[in-house]
């Protein structure tokens, strides 16, 4: 078999799941290519906004990780640009040459342009220094509302806004309403605490999704005291109010927007075909259009079934990209024909604040309350403690 250098570019979900797979082949080396020196594990970041964990529960470090598999480099770098016909990957200061690339760059929060201040008024939890900001701004907040008690009770609420209401923004506002409830109860404060409240432009939570999980998350929001505005459009943001499309204002102190996600930035750049928020169009391999050594996977595209449809973007869908691209990159060695990507959901299991979840299992099974929050963390800690024994592997040479 002959050996190629395969490039992987983002080490997410999806990235890492393929260098997992081809890492152990004595005929590839791969680099893996960063802009941040850790993983990031965005779906968890629920726990860390709501302090029941730090920072580092939600970062893996790439450079430790990539060690403890021999033939893989880690460059921490932002790739700004792709030269197809010479096979290079360049950031700003390296050009890498590939046999095979993997795109794996996966996606940021979209600010739609017609919702005024939206950008410059929210807050992000799509990377680690913006969910960090959020939580450091939060927790001072609450020291100066519980200061300004002192006074008397009489002070302005104290409102926690998230915007969409899909499963990111479900999980965070079921975590933030639970956090708030037991800060307020620990230290018995006898003035009011945060009000939260969950705003999406559909008619219901978790839109589109099965039917249970609508509404065992709708059930459990409502218990917390989420305040949920089903069919209410943003239409303005300001510095710390809401306008809404029916007229309504909201005063609030933070506002978080989960409404949706494009591409990462660097499909800009690249003159691939995508489509109207930059994902990548890619093919039954994941190859992108007339480029059969270029695969992409997870968040960056738009995946769709065999009916055409689109698949939403999971960490499921990302992981399941990368063991697929692997497999196709080690049948084109052996001279075999490439498989399709087929996808096939798993289930889907939702945090929904403190040790309470939902979800649907294999088989359709239905799970709620505190089991369904056993099963998530244990699908977590099969995630991650692999990935975390391989770092301290990597550590030590
Ligand atoms: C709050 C929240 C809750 C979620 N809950 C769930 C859940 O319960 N279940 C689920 O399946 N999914 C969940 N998701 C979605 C899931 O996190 C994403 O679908 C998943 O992260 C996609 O993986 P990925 O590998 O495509 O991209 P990512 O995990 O985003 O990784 C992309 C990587 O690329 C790097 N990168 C980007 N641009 C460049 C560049 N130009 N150069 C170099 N590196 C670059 C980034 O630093 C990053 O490390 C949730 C997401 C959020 C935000």
């Amino acid at each position: 078999m002959q050996s190629v250098h395969v490039v992987i570019i983002g080490g997410g979900y999806g990235g890492i799941r393929a260098m997992e797979h081809l890492a152990h082949n004595s005929h590839i080396t791969i680099t893996l290519i960063d802009k941040n020196p850790y993983h990031y594990m965005q779906a968890e970041v629920y726990d860390f906004i709501a302090n029941k964990v730090d920072m580092s529960a939600v970062m893996i470090d790439l450079p430790s990780l990539t060690k403890s598999f021999g033939l893989v480099e880690f460059i921490c770098a932002e790739v700004n640009s792709i030269d197809t016909a010479a096979q290079n990957v360049s950031t700003p200061t390296q050009t890498i040459h590939y046999d095979h690339l993997i795109i794996a760059t996966g996606s940021r929060t979209y600010f739609p342009d017609f919702i005024k201040g939206l950008r410059e008024h929210t807050h992000g939890v799509k990377s680690i220094p913006s969910a960090l900001d959020f939580k450091q701004q939060f927790e001072r907040s609450l020291l100066n509302r519980i200061e300004a008690q002192s006074l008397g009770c009489d002070v302005e609420p104290f409102n926690i806004v998230i915007g969409g209401a899909g499963l990111s923004g479900v999980e965070i506002a079921a975590e933030m309403a639970a956090y708030a409830n037991s800060f307020y109860q620990n230290g018995n404060f006898g003035c009011r605490g945060v009000d939260v409240y969950l705003i999406d432009a559909y008619e219901s939570v978790l839109f589109g999704m099965d039917s249970f999980l609508i509404e065992s998350a709708y059930e459990r929001l409502i218990k917390l005291g989420v305040h949920v505005w089903h069919n209410n459009r943003i239409s303005e943001v300001r510095e710390h109010e809401i306008l809404l499309d029916n007229g309504k204002t909201l005063s609030f102190e933070f506002m978080i927007f989960t409404g949706g996600v494009c591409a990462s930035t660097l499909t800009q750049y690249l003159g691939f075909e995508t489509n109207n928020k930059g994902h990548l169009n890619v093919d039954e391999y994941l190859n992108l259009p007339n480029h059969p050594n270029i695969y992409a996977i997870g968040d960056i595209t738009n995946a769709l079934d065999e009916n055409g449809k689109f698949i939403p973007p999971t960490a499921q869908l990302a992981e399941r990209g990368g063991e697929s691209v692997a497999r196709n990159i080690l049948r084109t060695l052996r001279g075999k024909e490439k498989q399709p990507f087929r996808f096939k959901n798993q289930g889907v299991m939702i945090a929904l604040g403190g040790e309470y979840g939902a979800g649907l299992l294999p088989g359709g099974i239905k799970v709620k309350g505190y089991l369904a929050y056993l099963i998530k963390k244990t699908i977590f800690r099969l995630y991650t403690d692999p990935l975390r024994r391989r770092s301290t592997i990597g550590k030590r040479r």
